[in-house]
């Protein structure tokens, strides 16, 4: 599954050089945007970069102030939001204070004149799936915050619409519930063939779900690609800061060896030595190296003569996630390196300590080279 590479495939959503400005304010600036059916899409960025602007344009919310939105082919403009077919889950959930959790529910199925048993059987499931089916009476009022959007969640899941919106529909679970709630969306969305744009700030939350992540900076579109190609190929260093835990190093361009970047950086004794061959890069260019932290090797003994991208420096301090170990590692330059390792057994001999001095190292294809 995978239509944004057929260049033949429509896309359902189209923005056209969709601009958005309040006032002075430019919210949304020239950007444009296909989204596809099926595709479980993420809108990811800081607040305030026109992520729910964006939406709110699709929904019909608001207008453009320039450019087109095209679904299924058809522009959108002038087009009233109980028109599109479209269904959006608001920030603000929007629950109906004097009908009970169930009637919540069932309110849109009942407007669609669905048979009495399959409305039963349909919010039976909604309940089941955001573990609410105990609280079926209440009503929201007698509801906490997190509770009250997995209402809302199950809601907009209830009508099966061929195009949900959710802007930040997990925001309010806590980290358990929030991460499970994740996968049974993506069953879903799998399940039923929904489209799915969702909008959201928290990076591994769109890294856990999407098929595809726009990533938003200031109104613009800094990257749109898979998890994957974010994560390992990010297009700019406010991509690699923004997603996932980054080491960046700063240096300059010395040339090209045997296809190899040589970058000479002050946090390092030698030149270093990148695999990155679709830049396009000048000698004494200035470039930031990224490297992810479980890509690069900490140790105690010197590298061998041949070793590649070493850095040296003194454990700063360590902590212990369980899963992972993180060592910051102060190099003589002053930079802090993140470092983590995979805690593979139960027991490590002799671990590596508070103080030490290390080596810090990575493969030339561990690491990306991002033009400043
Ligand atoms: P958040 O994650 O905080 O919701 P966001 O990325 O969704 O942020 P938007 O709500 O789309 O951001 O806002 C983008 C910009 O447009 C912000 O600078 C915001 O202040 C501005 N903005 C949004 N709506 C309005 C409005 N109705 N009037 C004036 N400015 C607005």
């Amino acid at each position: 599954f995978a239509p944004w590479s057929d260049p033949n495939a429509k896309p359902l959503i189209s923005f056209e050089n969709i601009t958005k400005r309040f006032g002075d304010a430019v919210a949304v600036d020239n950007l444009s945007l296909n989204i596809f059916e099926g595709e479980f899409f993420c809108l990811l960025g800081p607040s305030g970069c026109g992520k729910t602007t964006l939406m709110r344009m699709l929904a019909g919310f608001e207008q453009p102030t320039a450019g087109r939105i095209t679904l299924a082919g058809q522009d959108l403009a002038g087009v009233p939001p109980y028109r599109r077919p479209v269904n959006m889950m608001f920030q603000s959930y929007a629950l109906f204070p004097h009908m009970s959790v169930e009637k919540n529910i069932a309110f849109g199925l009942k407007q669609d004149g669905l048979p009495k048993a399959e409305i039963t059987s349909r919010v039976e499931e909604m309940l089941r799936l955001v573990q609410l089916e105990r609280l079926a009476k209440r009503y929201p009022s007698q509801l906490s915050g997190g509770q009250r959007q997995r209402v809302a969640l199950a809601r907009a899941l209830a009508k099966r619409p061929k195009l949900l919106l959710l802007d930040e529909p997990l925001g309010a679970l806590d980290k358990k519930l929030r991460e499970a709630t994740q996968f049974e969306l993506m069953d879903i969305q799998h399940e039923l063939g929904m489209t799915f744009v969702v909008v959201t700030h928290d990076q591994e939350e769109a890294m856990t779900m999407a098929d595809r992540i726009a990533v938003m900076d200031q109104g613009h579109l800094a990257q749109v690609a898979t998890p994957g190609e974010i994560y390992e190929q990010p297009k700019t260093r406010f991509i690699a800061e923004f997603v996932g835990d980054v080491n960046i190093l700063e240096g300059n361009v010395m040339g090209q060896e045997n296809g190899l970047w040589r970058v000479q950086t002050p946090s390092a004794d030698a030149p270093l030595t990148i695999d990155d061959p679709d830049e396009v890069l000048h000698s004494g260019q200035a470039v930031a190296i990224a490297v992810r932290p479980e890509k690069m090797v900490i140790q105690r003994d010197p590298p061998g003569p041949n070793a590649r991208n070493v850095l040296t420096g003194e454990v700063w301090d360590i902590g212990y996630l369980g899963d992972w170990t993180v060592y910051r590692v102060k190099l003589a330059s002053g930079a802090i390196l993140r470092v983590t390792r995979a805690n593979a057994s139960r027991f490590v001999e002799n671990p590596i300590d508070w103080d030490e001095q290390v080596y810090v190292t990575f493969a030339p294809n561990a690491a990306v080279i991002l033009a400043e």
